[in-house]
This record gives structure tokens, sequence and C-alpha cells, in this order.
């Protein structure tokens, strides 16, 4: 199950929250101040987590990152 963060627009306060994919754009309360006005920020996971990890690896060799599946080159670039 992803973890999706919901950022607070009055005091900015991120939540972290598991939730199913089928329930990522319900709003979900403040848990700093209780305010129902959050948006969802765009979580590590859907964000790329395949390159999330590979900035720790050794360079990859030419021709993509055979270790997250990049097409585009090594990661962490
Ligand atoms: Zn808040």
């Amino acid at each position: 199950m992803p973890i999706y963060e919901y950022q607070c627009e009055k005091c900015e306060h991120v939540t972290e929250v598991l939730r199913p994919m089928g329930r990522a754009d319900e709003s979900l309360a403040c848990e700093s101040c209780g305010s129902k006005k959050t948006h969802r920020r765009n979580s590590e996971f859907a964000a790329g987590a395949s390159k999330r990890g590979c900035n720790d690896l050794p360079p990859m060799p030419p021709g993509g990152c055979g270790r997250c599946g990049d097409p585009n080159g090594p990661c962490g670039m």
C-alpha cells in the first residue's frame, strides 16, 4: 500500500498516511491543526520510486541503469 503525503494549506504540516490507491484523492485532515484544507503531494512512490536508493550505489556502466532499469542512463545524475 503506497504512502501518500498531504500538505496542510494552513500550517503547511505534511501528514503521511498509508492508504489504498483508490482512496488517494480523498482529503485528509491535518494531523497538526485539524484543518481539512490539505492537498496531496506527489509522494516518492509516485514520483520515481524506482530511482530512489540508486543514489547510494556506485556509478552505473554506460547504456542504462541496470539496477533501476532507467533507459536514459545511470540514475542519480
Ligand atoms: Zn495544519
